[in-house]
């Protein structure tokens, strides 16, 4: 099995025996038909099951098992990459393709085989995969899902809070207006997730990554930069001053990771931007 492939309801296709690719590697459609059926109560003979992931890019001609699934609709409809960052979640629809090993445990009449859990059941096992995202990532999730490359709309999207949606326009607004810098939207690792990154050449001038209710910057900020902020320092707030104080100090500088919610850390944002690199335009 390859890299990790969560779809948005919280399955995983690169452990599912139905996935194309694993099919391709080890045909095992008969112990999922009969698990399927056995565990779920619902019967597609082998020679059926077949699918190309409901997290494929071209998700909507994509073949797949579950074409009438109402979950996937929904996440996409409301920006998240999954329901683990719905507040809603557990919803009725959600609840529709919901699978416990316990329910399916307690209705099973006899102990549930090794290969049959790891065939049949841990694939689509989402309700407990879904609370351990919720878990590892609390109130200010990311878009850490490599698969679901965003677009800046969906990003600003994802934020979903209006008043931090606002700062995030202000932000990008300033810096286009007055930085000639590029663009890119770039996959920062599974732990960082997707980011909106500003480079002049190979420098990277400042790293967004958009959050649940927040968006968080990354400043790299070398012996110069923070010479530049000793002399800034009384613009900004008594947090930030400690943030930026308290960040570990590595051989290459410092890496401060501003969490901004509100108009007092956007001022602060800028003024670490301003020190970061001088504007183009006033
Ligand atoms: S059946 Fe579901 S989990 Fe399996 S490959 Fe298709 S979309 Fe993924
Ligand atoms: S409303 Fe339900 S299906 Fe839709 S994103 Fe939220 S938890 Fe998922």
């Amino acid at each position: 099995m390859g890299k990790e492939i969560l779809t948005r309801c919280g399955y995983r296709c690169d452990l599912c025996l139905a996935y194309k690719e694993n099919i391709e590697k080890e045909d095992k459609r008969q112990l999922l038909s009969d698990g399927w059926f056995k565990f779920f109560g619902f019967r597609i003979e082998p020679d059926d099951i077949y699918c190309e992931g409901c997290i494929s890019s071209d998700c909507l001609t994509a073949n797949l098992i579950d074409d009438g699934c109402p979950v996937r609709p929904c996440v996409i409809k409301r920006g998240y990459e999954n329901c683990s960052q719905c507040d809603d979640f557990i919803c009725e629809k959600l609840e529709e393709r919901a699978v416990r090993l316990e329910s399916i445990q307690e209705e099973a009449q006899e102990k549930i085989k090794r290969n049959e859990y790891h065939g049949c059941i841990k694939p689509y096992e989402n309700i407990k995969r879904l609370n351990e995202q919720i878990k590892l990532q609390g109130q200010y999730s990311r878009m850490l899902n490599e698969r679901i490359k965003p677009t800046e709309d969906i990003m600003r999207k994802f934020i979903e809070l209006s008043q931090v949606i606002e700062l995030w326009d202000k932000l990008i607004g300033n810096i286009e207006s007055s930085y000639n810098l590029e663009k890119y939207i770039k996959y920062g690792g599974k732990n960082y997730g997707w980011e909106l990154q500003y480079k002049k050449g190979r420098r990277t001038i400042i790293s967004i990554h958009p959050e649940r209710r927040a968006f968080t910057i990354l400043f790299t900020f070398g012996r110069k930069e923070l010479e530049g902020f000793n002399l800034v320092k009384n613009k900004i707030s008594k947090k930030t001053l400690e943030l930026v104080n308290n960040t570990r100090q590595y051989h290459d500088g410092k890496w401060i990771w501003l969490r901004v919610t509100d108009s007092t850390k956007l001022n602060d944002a800028l003024v670490l931007l301003e020190t970061k690199k001088k504007p183009d335009r006033l």
